[in-house]
């Protein structure tokens, strides 16, 4: 390719709504221009990397046996009701509506499309295992669309499904994806961990996303150095122990104590009532169904809303309002407890079993309760894991302390179950001639994010630094003098020839600017080698052989392909 005949705007200034670096470079190596916020075009040299992204990823797909096909973006609503997700995920749908006013759905994703294939398609466990992918547009309303093609409101999947008719077959299918995919990101050049993460409402732990370390990422992981553990916080557990008080501060029975205008657990921690936020109990009220539920944590220790999902059994909860609070306890927050609580239903947290001497509100403004033992004093309906770990508790496996960093989440494999193919019909029959629902697993990767991903993770000062194996164009010719016939441009264009050949994906700066600038923009892009050539260096027979990121090498303008391409094998 010729610079002069493609369009890459490279932009000097900072684009004043990117705010985080990857975002900055895509726009300013003009990789991407916005159409409007979360709406992108990839310019040619952004769609370059996106196809050597999904070419990765199609290699690894199909050599772990998965099926390429397309499904229409364009879902009828009917599919939705029958899998009971068009009333749960009705806040991401982008909806359209035809000539004759009926609705459709933009697909957000694919589970009830390809289960309706399935449905129609396969009988038997003979036809069984399978598993269909495909690269394709998805949509979805984001609440918050931002960082460039991080959280964009259209955005290129892969998404696979697999269908197996025993759980054993199932983990099979589940392994090999998750092997692929640590394939498919090592091959674009990023590190990438794969975490424990959360399932939601579905449950089980079958379930890992594929994380990329960044200060700019919006999820956030906890692992041990040692690489036992490494989960999603939102399902992260630890080996904290359960702080005991001395059984001498814990008389037979609890003491009402006045604590006037104490209503944080930081305020009681102070004098004169000195209690650690250790020996609190914090009482939460939250409205789940639109019931009211009490949630207890140590008063040191914060709500995450994932475990409470898993806990409750739905997402359908939210902090109660004070005038539920109030209707449900008779006293203002600041002042409440689950001490002699029968008629709510009461949520603990594992870390609060067997405490003893704690001290929690009274339901009544102004008071608390003293020296209370949870299993004496308080109807616990159910204990579950419910608090966020914090950075330093113990690993679960191995006692070593915990770090918690922020990271991209470019993939996801996840065991389903039944669900879909139960509500969709999607039936086989088994050896014994008996009817089964197929038992699936999905897994995406987000295909445009983890393009934006690479750049979030390898890059300097001076731009993009792009792994060989995603990178635009390998090369980027850079002659310095492109006068038709001047020795510099001949050269310029018999090594163009020549690594074009040898099928070299190479860029060639036919662009009439000072050297300043074409060696700016092919450090701004980020291509892997750049080929100078000079009139002083030719003179010598030379050329000079930039390796972005490292070190600039002069090679004999004949040796000049051979080196090239010894660099590129690496
Ligand atoms: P997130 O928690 O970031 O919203 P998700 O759990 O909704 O992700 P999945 O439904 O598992 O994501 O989608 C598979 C992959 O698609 C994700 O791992 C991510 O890489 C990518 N992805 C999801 N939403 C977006 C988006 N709005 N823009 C770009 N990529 C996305
Ligand atoms: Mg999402």
């Amino acid at each position: 390719m010729r610079w002069t005949q493609t369009l890459i705007p490279t932009l000097k200034e900072t684009p004043a709504d990117a705010e985080i670096r990857s975002h900055q470079l895509l726009v300013r190596a003009g990789l991407v221009r916005k159409v409007t916020a979360g709406l992108y075009t990839l310019l040619p040299l952004g769609l370059r990397v996106v196809r050597k992204v999904e070419a990765i990823i199609r290699e690894e797909m199909n050599r772990a046996g998965a099926l390429e096909v397309l499904m229409p973006a364009l879902q009828p609503t009917e599919i939705w009701q029958k899998s009971g997700r068009y009333e749960s995920m009705r806040d991401v749908f982008f909806k359209a509506r035809d000539r004759a006013k009926k609705e459709w759905i933009l697909g957000p994703t694919h589970e009830e499309v390809i289960t309706m294939l399935v449905a129609g398609e396969i009988n038997s466990y003979r036809q069984l295992p399978k598993n269909f992918y495909q690269i394709q547009i998805k949509f979805r309303d984001e609440i918050r669309p931002r960082f460039g093609l991080m959280r964009a409101k259209e955005f290129i999947m892969k998404d696979a499904y697999s269908f197996d008719a025993s759980d054993e077959a199932a983990q099979v299918s589940y392994q090999k994806m998750y092997d692929a995919y640590v394939q498919i990101f090592q091959r674009c050049g990023l590190k990438a961990m794969p975490v424990e993460a959360d399932t939601g409402v579905m449950g089980g732990k079958f379930s890992h996303e594929f994380m990329v370390p960044a200060e700019t990422g919006e999820s956030e992981v906890a692992y041990c150095e040692t690489g036992h553990y490494a989960a999603n916080v939102e399902k992260a557990i630890s080996q904290l122990p359960q702080v005991s008080n001395p059984k001498s501060n814990t008389p037979n029975l609890p003491e009402k104590f006045p604590t006037p205008g104490v209503v944080t657990i930081e305020a009681l921690t102070k004098a004169p009532h000195n209690v650690l936020a250790e020996q609190q109990i914090k009482t939460l009220v939250y409205c789940v169904d639109s019931k009211p539920i009490l949630i207890l944590l140590r008063g040191d220790h914060q709500l995450n809303d994932a475990k409470l999902t898993a806990a409750v059994g739905t997402g359908n909860f939210r902090p109660a309002s004070e005038e539920e609070i109030v209707a449900a306890l008779g006293a203002h927050p600041g002042s409440l407890g689950a001490v002699g609580i029968t008629t709510l239903p009461v949520y603990a947290d594992e870390m609060l079993r067997g405490g003893e001497g704690m001290t929690t509100g009274a339901n009544e403004d102004g008071f608390h309760w003293r020296y209370v033992a949870i299993d004496r004093d308080i109807s616990v309906t159910k204990w579950a894991d419910l608090r966020l770990v914090k950075a330093g508790e113990p690993c679960s496996v191995c006692g070593q302390s915990l770090q918690i960093r922020r990271a991209i989440e470019v993939g996801h494999v996840f065991r389903l179950g039944t669900k879909y193919s139960e509500a969709l019909g999607a039936l086989f029959l088994d050896e014994a001639g008996k009817q089964q629902p197929a038992i699936m697993g999905c897994y995406g990767i987000g295909v445009t994010r983890t393009m934006q991903a690479v750049i979030e993770q390898c890059q300097d000062k001076d731009g993009i630094i792009w792994p060989m194996s995603v990178a635009p164009f390998t090369v980027c010719l850079t002659p310095l003098n492109i006068t038709v016939g001047h020795p510099v441009m001949i050269l310029a264009e018999k090594l163009y020839q020549d690594l074009t050949a040898h099928s070299v994906d190479v860029i060639l700066d036919d662009r009439d600017e000072r050297p300043g600038v074409k060696f700016k923009d092919s450090e701004l892009i980020g291509f892997p080698v750049r080929i100078g050539i000079g009139e002083k260096s030719l003179a010598r027979g030379e050329v000079e052989i930039k390796v972005r990121g490292g070190s600039m090498i002069l090679a004999k303008a004949e040796e000049t392909v051979s080196k090239v391409l010894e660099l590129l094998k690496r």
